[in-house]
């Protein structure tokens, strides 16, 4: 059997992107998602379509039964986790004096504690295996100041630090840890920003353009590889050099 593999939030965006790629670098694939029953069914298509193996699974990643369930569901049906790609995340952005308490809970419930429920049950698993690999998704705003981002930055920052931590302890079960901080990606996240600040945003890409989501997917399969078998603990910047 090939590698499984469960990404979070695979319904639409950077995590529907990092799907199809696992899928085509050869892993089953555990398309989880929180509402978008149709979007997750047509990833699933999608890949099986071109010769892959998926199933879709619904659960909020912030809350830990439904992530308890999910990670039962696939030891119970694959036996083996080998890749956990903690994808799914919120922004809200607000400035500090608006900021409700509603967004701060939501940021905080799915950014961090949605990262650390993922993380902890497929460590479970991977621990017993002796192998293993996961990828944080982060963001460039772990490393840069965007006014009205404080929460979702702070959630970010926590997540370069807890791969950190995760790295030095799972390595001596041959697991391997690793964040990557895109900038502008072009998902529903950057699309519901307004015109002028997209191109606000723009001028300060040197690339000139924003990240088409394979190229995120392309760094998150490169890290889940052999070839990135002595990398750990690392959170990689992919931003067009935004952060220059
Ligand atoms: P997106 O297009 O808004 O997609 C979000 C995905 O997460 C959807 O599949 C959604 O599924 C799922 N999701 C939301 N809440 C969930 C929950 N509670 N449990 C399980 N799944 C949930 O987002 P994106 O832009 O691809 O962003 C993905 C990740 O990349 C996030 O962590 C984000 O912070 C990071 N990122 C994005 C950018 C960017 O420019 N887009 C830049 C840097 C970092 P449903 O629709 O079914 O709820």
């Amino acid at each position: 059997m090939g590698k499984i593999a469960v990404v979070t939030g695979a319904s639409k965006g950077i995590g529907r992107a990092c799907a199809l790629r696992l899928a085509k670098d050869g892993m089953t694939v555990v398309v989880n998602y929180s509402h978008s029953d149709e979007e997750a069914a047509k990833a699933v298509e999608e890949i099986k379509a071109a010769g892959g193996d998926a199933v879709a699974y619904k659960a909020d990643v912030s809350d830990l039964n439904q992530v308890k369930e999910m990670f039962k569901f696939v030891s119970d049906t694959y036996g083996r986790v080998d890749v956990l790609v903690n994808n799914a995340g919120i922004v809200r952005d607000e400035y500090l004096l608006m900021l409700t308490q509603e967004n701060l809970d939501k940021c905080l419930d799915l950014n961090i504690k949605g990262y650390f429920y993922c993380a902890q049950q497929a460590a479970l698993k991977m621990f017993s295996q002796k192998s293993g690999v996961i990828v944080n998704m982060s963001s460039v705003s772990s490393k840069m100041a965007l006014a009205g981002q404080s929460v979702y930055s702070a959630t970010k920052g926590a997540v370069n630090s807890m791969t950190q931590t995760m790295a030095k302890e799972l390595a001596r079960k041959k697991i391997r840890v690793n964040a990557v901080c895109p900038g502008f990606v072009k998902t529903e996240m950057v699309d519901q920003l307004p015109e002028d600040k997209k191109k606000e945003y723009l001028k300060d890409v040197p690339l000139g353009r924003f990240a088409d989501v394979d190229e995120v997917a392309g760094l998150v399969s490169f890290l889940c590889s052999d070839d990135a078998s002595y990398i750990t603990g690392q959170a990689i910047v992919l931003d067009g050099g935004l952060s220059l």
